[in-house]
């Protein structure tokens, strides 16, 4: 069956909406979106129910750890769970993903607090609708030793660190990790031995 895209408007509209939900996706052209949805409509439908139930399995079991808030299927995450970890060690992330990087180095030993996001004015999004709050009560509670910022060299990483900065240095010592990053990069796409030098290199913030 040879589809041409002049063809797919007006009667195959399935096919239009399953792109259309492509489209919204991050990171997804319309092009990769036609790509995709061609590719998928093409498969047996054992492989297409064995990514419908994957799809679903994944968005009602995960949910988030609820002292860190990473990603986790459990009310903790294994990284809280793990008694081996270092609890006096407290990495600061924007993201789950930036968890994963980190995590992929092996190099980090302590445990992390996931913000949800950065401070941007622009976008709306102010302190409060981070996990800052839920980070302070952490550090009432618990002995740390040391708050490691592990934001994106970007505006928006450079301005919650500050803010953060000013807020935790009363309260413990703050780092943040420079070395080796590239400006504007995020955590997620810089590789293992970058980020682990990164982690090493990280500064004091005076
Ligand atoms: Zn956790």
């Amino acid at each position: 069956m040879h589809l041409s895209f002049q063809s797919l408007n007006g009667f195959t509209r399935p096919l239009a909406r399953l792109i259309d939900q492509f489209e919204r996706l991050p990171g997804i052209g319309p092009r990769t979106a036609q790509r995709l949805a061609l590719y998928l409509i093409r498969q047996p439908k054992e492989q297409i129910q064995a990514l419908i139930q994957a799809l679903q399995d994944a968005h009602t079991q995960v949910g988030q750890c609820q002292i860190c808030f990473h990603l986790s299927v459990d009310t903790l995450c294994d990284i809280c769970h793990n008694e081996n970890r270092n609890s006096r060690l407290l990495c600061i992330v924007a993201d789950s993903r930036d968890v994963i990087a980190l995590e992929r180095t092996r190099e980090y030993k302590g445990r992390y607090h996931v913000l949800g996001g950065l401070i941007s004015p622009m976008d709306g999004i102010g302190p409060e609708l981070l996990q800052i709050k839920t980070l302070l009560a952490r550090l009432e509670k618990n002995m740390i030793e040391e708050v490691i910022l592990a934001l994106a060299p970007s505006v928006e990483g450079d301005t919650t660190s500050l803010y953060l900065a000013r807020l935790l240095k009363p309260l413990t010592k703050v780092s943040r990790i420079a070395y080796g990053l590239p400006v504007g990069s995020e955590l997620e796409y810089v590789d293992p031995v970058t980020l682990s030098r990164a982690l090493e290199g990280r500064r004091i913030l005076e």
